[in-house]
Parts: C-alpha cells; sequence; structure tokens
C-alpha cells in the first residue's frame, strides 16, 4: 500500500459540483474521501474519524471553515488543514492561518496546484507522527517492560503477557514521558485509521496499567489522565 492508498482526508466543501470534482481527482490519486457539506458536518467528522488532511472551504452552511478549523485546534487536534477560499484579501488569509491553517488557497485554483499541496501537507504530517525513538525495553520502579516479547516483569517478579495495543500504548506514552499525549494521537497510532473505540477504552488501559505497575493504583505515580485532552506518563 503507498502512503496515498491510506491518507484519509475529509472534504468540506458546500459547493456541490466543486465538491464531486474534487472528491473524484483525490481519489484518483488513491485518497480515501469523507465528505461534509457545512461546518456542522465537518466538525463531527473530525471529532470521530481520524483525518491525514482536511480540506475546508471558507464560506460554508452553519459554521464557516474558519471557525470548524479553530474548533478543532481548540481539541488539541493537529491535523493538516488547507483553506480553500473565494475570498482574495489577506486579512482573509492572515485570519486563516492564525486559527490553525497549515495552508490556503485561493479559489478559482489550479487542480494540479491543489493535489501537490495535498500531498506536501500529508508527507509532512506523515514524517511528524512517525518520529520514533526505538528501544527494546524499559525499566522504570524495578517493573521491566519488554516491547519487542510484548511482556513486563513487574516488580513483584512476576512476568506478564501485554496485548499488543497494551504495548503499543505503553511505547507511546513512554516515548513522550512526561508530556502529555492527546487522545487523538492514541487513537491514531494505537487503533489505526477509521475505527476509533470510545474514551473509555484507553481508560480501562490506563486502569489496567496501574494495576501491573503501580504500588498502590488508587494514588497513581506514573500513569494519569488529563480530563479533556488525554493521557500522560510520568518518569
Ligand atoms: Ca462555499
Amino acid at each position: 500500500m503507498s502512503e496515498k492508498e491510506k491518507a484519509n482526508i475529509l472534504l468540506v466543501e458546500d459547493e456541490e459540483h466543486l465538491h464531486e470534482t474534487l472528491k473524484l481527482n483525490l481519489e484518483m490519486e488513491g485518497y480515501t474521501v469523507t465528505s461534509a457539506y457545512d461546518g456542522n458536518e465537518a466538525l463531527k467528522a473530525a471529532e470521530e474519524e481520524y483525518f491525514d488532511l482536511i480540506i475546508m472551504d471558507v464560506m460554508l452552511p452553519e459554521i464557516d471553515g474558519i471557525s470548524v478549523t479553530e474548533n478543532i485546534r481548540l481539541k488539541n487536534n493537529d491535523v493538516p488543514v488547507l483553506i480553500l477560499s473565494a475570498k482574495n484579501t489577506g486579512q482573509d488569509r492572515v485570519l486563516g492561518l492564525k486559527k490553525g491553517a497549515d495552508d490556503y488557497l485561493i479559489k478559482p485554483f489550479n487542480l494540479e496546484e491543489l493535489l501537490l499541496r495535498v500531498d506536501k501537507l500529508i508527507i509532512k504530517n506523515k514524517k511528524i507522527a512517525d518520529k520514533d525513538f526505538v528501544f527494546d525495553t524499559y525499566t522504570f520502579d524495578s517493573n521491566i517492560i519488554d516491547f519487542k516479547a510484548q511482556q513486563a516483569t513487574l516488580k513483584n517478579g512476576s512476568v506478564i503477557e501485554l496485548s499488543k495495543k497494551e504495548t503499543m500504548l505503553l511505547k507511546l506514552l513512554i516515548e513522550n514521558k512526561n508530556q502529555v499525549v492527546t487522545r487523538e494521537k492514541i487513537l491514531q497510532s494505537v487503533w489505526g485509521y477509521k475505527v476509533y473505540p470510545n474514551t473509555r477504552t484507553i481508560d480501562n488501559f490506563i486502569l489496567n496499567f496501574r494495576k501491573y505497575f503501580e504500588g498502590d493504583s488508587r494514588n497513581p505515580k506514573h500513569f494519569f489522565s488529563v480530563r479533556g485532552v488525554g493521557y500522560k506518563y510520568i518518569d
């Protein structure tokens, strides 16, 4: 599978003809395209699914594209956003970029240019997401996690088997130790594209980590959830 086949794009455009043209062309390039025709649909889709890129029209029914972008950023979602606007004013452009857009195209635009920019934004984002510090084992508080074997040796000496997702989540949290890892990032990295479990699922993983690794699971020192934002491992 090429990167393009895997990339998932949210296309937000209310003009039906333009929407269909863009969708068709993006699909011809190998992207998977999800459609939204107004601001509310766009917000809902961005919350329910992981996207590699959002193409966002500015003038939309319900909520305008710049407000939608701002809203997505307020939820700590770092998805790249490419704004499409009919207004050719410098001010509008600056506002879009200030509110969190990554790039900007003025309508009418050249289709080739759009596809090039889409490609660039997706590749740039993937490079950041793939930043990976590979290590095989990690020790804390006399717990030893063996990521390759998917096992952990607990401080009492017992060895437990970890599921693949438990191993991936532990690795992600530990690689980003002392920082909050957003829910979106966890869903993207551990659960992959398309299928999102509900928030409870991650909470249950965190509860298990506390049971395995914490001296007192009700007074955790290592595994925390940060309400409304994400999760954190503290060294
Ligand atoms: Ca429009």
